[in-house]
């Protein structure tokens, strides 16, 4: 079906890790013509931006001043865009953000309303430069985006989410514990589901896609024809 986006739609997808959140996304937004907003790398910027300033990564407030004086920006005209500290010098901490230190790092900051309060406001910003876009993370249909024209939950079970982490981790040529794994993701998903600020919740009006048996590419069709549906019917209503 040729159906061209309207000029403001965003579309969020949320989940916990390891249910292909981000390559569904990204793949989603290239499918759709619109660009992609990857929330989990600004956290993780916010750890690189603590660990060069000396700031504890517990130190909430202090992670957020050094994270406003930073000055976060993408580079949109990369695909997938390129995340950069711009003060004191530019510095492209894109290959920096998959470090195991920092994965830690930010899913610390990442539990702090003062970071979370400075991120939200920089995604809608983002999004008012951005207005067609696919934000994804953990908290953009409940929180940042509730108006968002699609939403969608990508959940998978843990035993699912450790194996895909595993076959990750194999094919990088790493050692692999699995039952450490599982037992690491059932301790994220909790953190994650029980912090005051930004918790990991299904929004009500959530498409929940469970990916547990789904291929990639499975999941994309099945996002990319919720997506034209939902959005037809929001232009035959408008449109009469
Ligand atoms: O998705 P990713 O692994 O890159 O996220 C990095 C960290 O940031 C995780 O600990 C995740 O829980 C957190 N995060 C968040 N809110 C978002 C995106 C990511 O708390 N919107």
């Amino acid at each position: 079906m040729v159906m061209s986006m309207p000029e403001h739609v965003i579309i969020t997808i949320d989940g916990p890790a390891g249910t292909g959140k981000s390559t569904t996304a990204r793949l989603l937004a290239s499918r759709l013509e619109l660009e992609f907003l990857d929330t989990g790398a600004m956290y993780r910027a916010a750890a690189v931006v603590a660990l060069d300033r000396g700031v504890d990564f517990g130190d909430g407030p202090g992670v957020a001043r050094a994270v406003h004086q930073a000055m976060l920006r993408f580079d949109w005209a990369a695909d997938p865009p390129r995340l950069l500290i711009t003060s004191p010098h530019e510095r492209d901490i894109t290959e920096r953000l998959r470090d195991a230190d920092i994965t830690l790092g930010s899913s610390i900051v990442a539990r702090s309303p003062e970071v979370r309060a400075v991120l939200v406001e920089q995604q809608r910003h983002i999004a008012q430069a951005h207005p067609r876009l696919v934000s994804e993370g953990r908290d953009q249909g409940s929180v940042v985006f509730p108006d968002a024209a699609v939403k969608f939950f990508l959940d998978a079970s843990p035993e699912a989410r450790a194996q895909r982490r595993a076959d990750q981790l194999r094919s990088a040529g790493q050692e692999v514990d699995e039952a450490r794994l599982l037992r690491e993701i059932i301790e994220r998903d909790a953190a994650d589901r029980n912090r005051e600020t930004g918790p990991l919740i299904i929004p009500d009006d959530a498409i929940v896609v469970d990916t547990t048996h789904l291929s990639h590419d499975q999941v994309l069709a099945q996002l990319e024809q919720q997506v034209r549906q939902r959005l037809g019917s929001l232009n035959r209503g408008v449109g009469g």
